[in-house]
Protein backbone atom coordinates (compact mmCIF):
# COMPACT_ATOMS: atom_id res chain seq x y z
CA UNK A 1 0.00 0.00 0.00
CA UNK A 2 1.05 3.38 -0.90
CA UNK A 3 1.92 6.40 2.16
CA UNK A 4 -0.78 8.27 2.90
CA UNK A 5 -1.36 10.92 0.51
CA UNK A 6 -2.86 14.52 2.31
CA UNK A 7 -4.62 17.14 0.42
CA UNK A 8 -2.35 19.60 1.49
CA UNK A 9 0.99 19.86 3.36
CA UNK A 10 2.85 22.38 4.34
CA UNK A 11 6.12 23.54 2.70
CA UNK A 12 8.79 24.05 5.92
CA UNK A 13 12.39 23.74 4.86
CA UNK A 14 15.41 23.10 7.31
CA UNK A 15 16.32 27.25 7.58
CA UNK A 16 12.41 27.99 8.25
CA UNK A 17 12.96 25.72 11.54
CA UNK A 18 16.38 27.48 12.09
CA UNK A 19 15.03 30.49 12.19
CA UNK A 20 12.10 30.47 14.81
CA UNK A 21 14.42 28.62 16.39
CA UNK A 22 16.50 31.61 16.71
CA UNK A 23 13.40 33.47 17.57
CA UNK A 24 12.50 31.70 20.43
CA UNK A 25 16.37 31.92 21.62
CA UNK A 26 16.72 35.86 20.84
CA UNK A 27 14.53 36.67 24.39
CA UNK A 28 11.68 38.42 21.90
CA UNK A 29 8.91 35.74 20.69
CA UNK A 30 5.76 38.33 20.10
CA UNK A 31 5.66 41.23 17.54
CA UNK A 32 9.23 42.68 17.01
CA UNK A 33 11.89 43.21 14.51
CA UNK A 34 10.67 40.12 12.08
CA UNK A 35 7.53 41.15 12.08
CA UNK A 36 8.24 44.96 10.88
CA UNK A 37 10.83 43.18 8.48
CA UNK A 38 8.05 41.02 7.18
CA UNK A 39 5.64 44.13 6.67
CA UNK A 40 8.41 45.73 4.55
CA UNK A 41 9.13 42.73 2.14
CA UNK A 42 5.47 42.22 1.85
CA UNK A 43 5.18 45.97 1.26
CA UNK A 44 7.69 45.71 -1.52
CA UNK A 45 5.97 42.53 -2.96
CA UNK A 46 2.85 44.01 -3.28
CA UNK A 47 4.52 47.50 -5.27
CA UNK A 48 4.89 49.54 -2.03
CA UNK A 49 1.66 49.74 -0.87
CA UNK A 50 1.08 49.53 3.05
CA UNK A 51 1.07 46.25 4.14
CA UNK A 52 -0.22 45.34 8.37
CA UNK A 53 0.06 41.60 9.35
CA UNK A 54 -2.08 40.09 11.86
CA UNK A 55 -2.53 36.35 13.60
CA UNK A 56 -5.55 35.49 10.81
CA UNK A 57 -6.65 35.89 7.59
CA UNK A 58 -10.11 36.27 9.09
CA UNK A 59 -9.27 39.21 11.70
CA UNK A 60 -7.51 40.91 8.75
CA UNK A 61 -10.46 41.27 6.82
CA UNK A 62 -12.50 42.17 9.72
CA UNK A 63 -10.43 45.37 10.59
CA UNK A 64 -10.49 46.20 6.94
CA UNK A 65 -14.49 46.14 7.61
CA UNK A 66 -14.06 48.36 10.49
CA UNK A 67 -11.84 50.64 8.90
CA UNK A 68 -14.45 51.03 6.19
CA UNK A 69 -16.67 52.06 8.89
CA UNK A 70 -18.94 49.43 8.17
CA UNK A 71 -21.35 48.02 10.69
CA UNK A 72 -25.24 47.97 11.47
CA UNK A 73 -27.69 48.87 8.90
CA UNK A 74 -25.18 48.05 5.86
CA UNK A 75 -25.26 45.38 3.67
CA UNK A 76 -21.73 43.27 2.54
CA UNK A 77 -22.26 41.35 -0.87
CA UNK A 78 -20.37 38.25 -0.87
CA UNK A 79 -19.79 34.43 -2.40
CA UNK A 80 -21.79 31.60 -0.80
CA UNK A 81 -18.99 29.14 -1.80
CA UNK A 82 -16.07 30.04 0.27
CA UNK A 83 -14.67 29.24 3.87
CA UNK A 84 -17.44 30.71 5.91
CA UNK A 85 -15.24 33.03 7.62
CA UNK A 86 -15.67 35.38 4.64
CA UNK A 87 -19.35 36.19 5.85
CA UNK A 88 -19.02 35.52 9.33
CA UNK A 89 -16.34 38.79 9.51
CA UNK A 90 -19.68 40.78 7.83
CA UNK A 91 -21.48 39.64 10.94
CA UNK A 92 -18.85 39.87 13.38
CA UNK A 93 -19.09 43.89 12.39
CA UNK A 94 -22.88 43.85 12.69
CA UNK A 95 -23.69 43.84 9.39
CA UNK A 96 -25.90 42.45 7.03
CA UNK A 97 -24.51 39.56 4.22
CA UNK A 98 -25.78 39.87 0.66
CA UNK A 99 -24.87 36.51 -1.40
CA UNK A 100 -24.73 36.79 -4.76
CA UNK A 101 -24.89 33.22 -6.57
CA UNK A 102 -21.38 31.68 -8.38
CA UNK A 103 -20.50 31.45 -12.18
CA UNK A 104 -19.99 27.41 -12.40
CA UNK A 105 -17.06 27.64 -14.53
CA UNK A 106 -14.83 29.79 -12.62
CA UNK A 107 -16.59 29.09 -9.15
CA UNK A 108 -16.30 32.63 -8.43
CA UNK A 109 -18.57 35.48 -7.53
CA UNK A 110 -21.02 35.85 -10.62
CA UNK A 111 -20.64 39.95 -10.85
CA UNK A 112 -23.76 40.45 -12.88
CA UNK A 113 -25.28 38.94 -10.05
CA UNK A 114 -23.28 41.48 -7.39
CA UNK A 115 -24.69 43.58 -9.33
CA UNK A 116 -28.17 43.05 -9.56
CA UNK A 117 -27.86 42.72 -5.64
CA UNK A 118 -27.20 45.94 -5.07
CA UNK A 119 -29.06 48.22 -2.56
CA UNK A 120 -29.22 51.81 -0.84
CA UNK A 121 -27.97 49.97 1.55
CA UNK A 122 -24.63 47.99 0.23
CA UNK A 123 -21.57 49.38 1.50
CA UNK A 124 -18.98 46.98 0.58
CA UNK A 125 -18.07 44.05 -1.98
CA UNK A 126 -16.06 41.08 -0.80
CA UNK A 127 -14.88 38.79 -3.60
CA UNK A 128 -12.84 35.33 -2.95
CA UNK A 129 -10.60 34.12 -5.84
CA UNK A 130 -11.03 30.51 -5.21
CA UNK A 131 -7.99 28.15 -5.66
CA UNK A 132 -6.28 31.48 -5.98
CA UNK A 133 -8.72 32.10 -9.84
CA UNK A 134 -8.57 36.03 -9.55
CA UNK A 135 -12.18 36.94 -10.50
CA UNK A 136 -12.18 39.80 -13.51
CA UNK A 137 -10.70 42.67 -11.60
CA UNK A 138 -11.94 45.28 -14.22
CA UNK A 139 -15.31 44.71 -13.90
CA UNK A 140 -15.24 44.30 -10.05
CA UNK A 141 -13.70 47.97 -9.44
CA UNK A 142 -16.36 49.27 -12.16
CA UNK A 143 -18.75 47.75 -10.03
CA UNK A 144 -17.20 49.59 -7.23
CA UNK A 145 -16.65 52.85 -8.52
CA UNK A 146 -20.03 53.36 -10.44
CA UNK A 147 -21.78 52.11 -7.08
CA UNK A 148 -19.63 53.83 -4.38
CA UNK A 149 -18.24 50.80 -2.87
CA UNK A 150 -15.92 49.59 -1.06
CA UNK A 151 -14.06 46.46 -1.90
CA UNK A 152 -12.36 43.86 0.65
CA UNK A 153 -10.92 41.32 -1.29
CA UNK A 154 -10.28 37.82 0.46
CA UNK A 155 -7.12 37.24 -1.58
CA UNK A 156 -6.75 34.47 1.38
CA UNK A 157 -5.97 32.02 -1.11
CA UNK A 158 -4.35 34.16 -3.99
CA UNK A 159 -1.34 35.25 -2.72
CA UNK A 160 0.99 35.02 -6.24
CA UNK A 161 -1.79 35.31 -8.66
CA UNK A 162 -1.92 38.20 -10.81
CA UNK A 163 -4.39 39.92 -12.72
CA UNK A 164 -3.53 40.63 -16.25
CA UNK A 165 0.09 40.72 -15.17
CA UNK A 166 -0.07 42.62 -12.36
CA UNK A 167 0.11 40.96 -9.02
CA UNK A 168 -2.76 40.69 -6.54
CA UNK A 169 -2.98 42.83 -3.48
CA UNK A 170 -0.27 45.42 -5.95
CA UNK A 171 -3.49 47.55 -6.91
CA UNK A 172 -6.96 47.92 -6.01
CA UNK A 173 -8.48 48.85 -2.20
CA UNK A 174 -8.57 46.35 0.49
CA UNK A 175 -6.65 43.24 -0.33
CA UNK A 176 -6.41 40.59 2.47
CA UNK A 177 -4.39 37.52 2.21
CA UNK A 178 -4.35 34.69 4.98
CA UNK A 179 -0.84 32.67 6.11
CA UNK A 180 -2.87 29.91 7.86
CA UNK A 181 -0.85 26.26 6.88
CA UNK A 182 -2.96 25.05 3.98
CA UNK A 183 -1.97 28.12 2.26
CA UNK A 184 0.64 29.33 -0.83
CA UNK A 185 2.70 30.99 1.95
CA UNK A 186 2.21 30.14 5.48
CA UNK A 187 3.07 31.84 8.66
CA UNK A 188 1.37 28.65 10.70
CA UNK A 189 -1.38 31.29 11.54
CA UNK A 190 -1.15 34.42 10.09
CA UNK A 191 -2.53 37.29 7.75
CA UNK A 192 -1.80 40.47 6.25
CA UNK A 193 -3.70 43.40 4.63
CA UNK A 194 -2.59 45.90 2.14
CA UNK A 195 -4.04 49.68 2.04
CA UNK A 196 -4.21 52.71 0.20
CA UNK A 197 -2.12 55.00 2.59
CA UNK A 198 -0.67 55.27 5.84
CA UNK A 199 -4.14 56.35 7.60
CA UNK A 200 -5.64 53.34 6.75
CA UNK A 201 -2.47 51.31 7.96
CA UNK A 202 -1.87 53.50 11.45
CA UNK A 203 -5.75 52.86 11.95
CA UNK A 204 -5.24 48.75 11.32
CA UNK A 205 -1.87 48.98 13.92
CA UNK A 206 -4.60 50.30 16.41
CA UNK A 207 -7.32 47.70 15.62
CA UNK A 208 -4.71 44.88 15.80
CA UNK A 209 -4.07 45.94 19.48
CA UNK A 210 -6.43 47.37 21.95
CA UNK A 211 -6.96 50.73 20.36
CA UNK A 212 -3.49 51.86 21.66
CA UNK A 213 -1.51 54.64 20.02
CA UNK A 214 2.20 55.38 22.20
CA UNK A 215 3.98 58.58 22.15
CA UNK A 216 7.48 59.69 23.73
CA UNK A 217 8.81 56.58 26.01
CA UNK A 218 5.73 56.52 28.53
CA UNK A 219 2.83 58.24 26.56
CA UNK A 220 -0.20 55.87 25.83
CA UNK A 221 -3.54 56.91 24.54
CA UNK A 222 -6.57 54.79 23.58
CA UNK A 223 -9.21 56.16 21.19
CA UNK A 224 -10.85 53.31 19.13
CA UNK A 225 -12.08 49.97 20.34
CA UNK A 226 -9.65 47.80 19.06
CA UNK A 227 -8.70 43.51 19.46
CA UNK A 228 -5.78 41.34 20.54
CA UNK A 229 -4.95 40.84 16.39
CA UNK A 230 -0.93 40.74 16.43
CA UNK A 231 1.56 38.57 14.62
CA UNK A 232 3.98 37.12 16.64
CA UNK A 233 7.97 37.32 15.43
CA UNK A 234 7.93 33.44 15.58
CA UNK A 235 5.33 32.96 12.71
CA UNK A 236 6.86 36.29 10.78
CA UNK A 237 10.16 34.23 10.58
CA UNK A 238 8.12 31.39 8.80
CA UNK A 239 6.82 33.91 6.60
CA UNK A 240 10.13 35.48 5.51
CA UNK A 241 11.53 32.47 4.56
CA UNK A 242 8.93 31.84 2.27
CA UNK A 243 8.19 34.70 0.68
CA UNK A 244 11.51 34.49 -1.43
CA UNK A 245 10.60 30.82 -2.70
CA UNK A 246 7.02 31.90 -3.72
CA UNK A 247 7.50 31.71 -7.32
CA UNK A 248 8.90 28.53 -6.93
CA UNK A 249 5.99 27.02 -5.29
CA UNK A 250 3.74 28.55 -7.58
CA UNK A 251 6.15 27.52 -10.67
CA UNK A 252 5.55 23.55 -8.86
CA UNK A 253 1.90 24.05 -8.09
CA UNK A 254 1.50 25.12 -12.26
CA UNK A 255 3.38 21.77 -13.18
CA UNK A 256 1.55 19.82 -10.91
CA UNK A 257 -1.59 21.39 -12.46
CA UNK A 258 -0.59 20.91 -15.89
CA UNK A 259 0.47 17.47 -15.21
CA UNK A 260 -3.20 16.38 -13.51
CA UNK A 261 -4.99 17.76 -16.83
CA UNK A 262 -2.22 15.69 -19.08
CA UNK A 263 -3.10 12.77 -16.93
CA UNK A 264 -6.96 13.33 -17.01
CA UNK A 265 -7.01 13.57 -20.57
CA UNK A 266 -8.98 15.74 -22.76
CA UNK A 267 -11.84 13.39 -23.07
CA UNK A 268 -12.04 12.70 -18.82
CA UNK A 269 -15.07 15.43 -18.72
CA UNK A 270 -17.24 13.68 -21.11
CA UNK A 271 -16.28 9.77 -20.18
CA UNK A 272 -17.11 10.78 -16.70
CA UNK A 273 -19.31 13.80 -16.43
CA UNK A 274 -16.84 15.36 -13.74
CA UNK A 275 -16.09 19.18 -14.04
CA UNK A 276 -12.22 19.71 -14.13
CA UNK A 277 -10.98 23.55 -13.01
CA UNK A 278 -10.69 26.22 -15.27
CA UNK A 279 -7.17 25.54 -17.10
CA UNK A 280 -6.21 29.14 -16.37
CA UNK A 281 -2.28 29.04 -16.04
CA UNK A 282 -1.74 32.84 -16.83
CA UNK A 283 -3.81 34.47 -13.69
CA UNK A 284 -4.28 31.70 -10.88
CA UNK A 285 -1.58 30.29 -8.11
CA UNK A 286 -3.37 27.20 -8.46
CA UNK A 287 -3.79 27.20 -4.63
CA UNK A 288 -5.64 23.70 -4.83
CA UNK A 289 -6.88 21.30 -7.70
CA UNK A 290 -10.78 20.89 -7.45
CA UNK A 291 -13.17 18.25 -9.70
CA UNK A 292 -16.81 18.78 -9.29
CA UNK A 293 -18.41 15.24 -9.14
CA UNK A 294 -21.30 14.69 -11.66
CA UNK A 295 -24.90 14.08 -9.93
CA UNK A 296 -25.32 11.15 -8.72
CA UNK A 297 -21.96 10.32 -7.61
CA UNK A 298 -22.41 10.71 -3.70
CA UNK A 299 -19.49 12.91 -2.48
CA UNK A 300 -19.09 10.97 0.90
CA UNK A 301 -18.37 7.47 -0.90
CA UNK A 302 -16.51 9.07 -2.82
CA UNK A 303 -14.03 10.66 -0.70
CA UNK A 304 -14.30 7.64 1.21
CA UNK A 305 -13.08 5.41 -2.04
CA UNK A 306 -10.34 7.62 -2.20
CA UNK A 307 -9.40 7.27 1.96
CA UNK A 308 -9.22 3.60 0.84
CA UNK A 309 -6.73 4.43 -1.93
CA UNK A 310 -4.41 5.91 0.95
CA UNK A 311 -5.62 9.80 -0.56
CA UNK A 312 -6.97 12.47 1.60
CA UNK A 313 -9.66 14.50 -0.57
CA UNK A 314 -10.96 17.92 0.91
CA UNK A 315 -14.36 19.71 0.93
CA UNK A 316 -13.95 23.90 -0.05
CA UNK A 317 -16.26 24.39 0.51
CA UNK A 318 -20.38 23.58 1.31
CA UNK A 319 -22.62 26.91 0.40
CA UNK A 320 -22.57 29.49 3.24
CA UNK A 321 -26.08 30.20 3.38
CA UNK A 322 -27.19 26.50 4.11
CA UNK A 323 -25.24 26.62 7.96
CA UNK A 324 -27.37 26.71 10.51
CA UNK A 325 -26.27 30.28 11.64
CA UNK A 326 -27.34 31.85 8.09
CA UNK A 327 -30.71 29.40 7.92
CA UNK A 328 -31.53 31.77 11.04
CA UNK A 329 -31.21 34.59 9.34
CA UNK A 330 -33.54 34.05 6.37
CA UNK A 331 -31.28 32.04 4.14
CA UNK A 332 -32.62 28.82 2.31
CA UNK A 333 -32.35 26.20 0.26
CA UNK A 334 -33.08 27.20 -3.56
CA UNK A 335 -31.81 30.66 -3.32
CA UNK A 336 -28.20 30.22 -4.98
CA UNK A 337 -29.07 26.78 -6.91
CA UNK A 338 -25.47 26.88 -8.54
CA UNK A 339 -23.64 27.09 -5.20
CA UNK A 340 -25.63 25.10 -4.04
CA UNK A 341 -25.18 22.45 -6.54
CA UNK A 342 -21.30 22.75 -6.19
CA UNK A 343 -20.94 23.05 -2.65
CA UNK A 344 -22.43 19.52 -2.60
CA UNK A 345 -20.50 18.02 -5.00
CA UNK A 346 -17.01 20.26 -5.11
CA UNK A 347 -13.61 17.99 -4.36
CA UNK A 348 -10.16 19.33 -3.61
CA UNK A 349 -7.89 16.65 -4.66
CA UNK A 350 -4.19 16.61 -3.62
CA UNK A 351 -1.74 19.63 -4.48
CA UNK A 352 1.68 20.84 -2.62
CA UNK A 353 4.72 21.74 -3.93
CA UNK A 354 6.44 18.48 -2.45
CA UNK A 355 4.06 16.11 -4.35
CA UNK A 356 5.36 14.04 -7.33
CA UNK A 357 4.29 13.77 -10.79
CA UNK A 358 3.73 10.02 -10.05
CA UNK A 359 1.65 11.19 -6.95
CA UNK A 360 -0.57 12.52 -9.55
CA UNK A 361 -0.97 9.68 -11.99
CA UNK A 362 -1.66 7.98 -8.80
CA UNK A 363 -4.51 10.49 -7.96
CA UNK A 364 -5.45 10.65 -11.24
CA UNK A 365 -6.11 6.61 -11.38
CA UNK A 366 -7.99 6.27 -7.92
CA UNK A 367 -9.93 8.97 -8.98
CA UNK A 368 -11.17 7.02 -12.14
CA UNK A 369 -11.39 3.85 -9.82
CA UNK A 370 -13.68 5.67 -7.55
CA UNK A 371 -16.22 7.31 -10.11
CA UNK A 372 -17.04 3.77 -11.10
CA UNK A 373 -20.33 2.00 -10.34
C1 LIG B 1 -8.10 30.59 4.73
C2 LIG B 1 -9.21 31.44 4.30
C3 LIG B 1 -9.76 32.43 5.13
C4 LIG B 1 -9.41 32.61 6.58
O1 LIG B 1 -8.09 32.71 6.86
P1 LIG B 1 -7.59 32.34 8.35
O2 LIG B 1 -6.15 32.76 8.29
O3 LIG B 1 -7.77 30.87 8.52
O4 LIG B 1 -8.37 33.14 9.30
C5 LIG B 1 -10.74 33.24 4.62
N1 LIG B 1 -11.19 33.09 3.38
C6 LIG B 1 -10.71 32.14 2.55
C7 LIG B 1 -11.24 32.06 1.16
C8 LIG B 1 -9.72 31.27 2.99
O5 LIG B 1 -9.27 30.32 2.17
Amino acid sequence: MNEFLPFVRPHIDEAAIAAVGEVLRSGWITSGPRVQEFEKQLSEYFGGRPVRTFNSGTCTMEIALRIAGIGPGDEVITTPISWVATANVILEVGATPVFADIDPVTRNIDLGKVEAAITPKTRAIIPVYLSGLPVDMDRLYDIARRHKLRVVEDAAQAIGSNWRGKRIGSFGDFVSFSFQANKNLTTSEGGCLVLNNLDEARLAEKYRLQGVTRSGCDGMEVDVLGGKFNMTDIAAAIGLNQLPQLEAITARRHQLARHYFATFGADFEKQTGVQLPMADFRQSNWHMFQIVLPEGIVRAGFMEKMKAHNIGCGVHYPAIHLFRLYRERGFHEGMFPIAESVGRRIVTLPLFPAMTDTDVERVCAAVREALKN
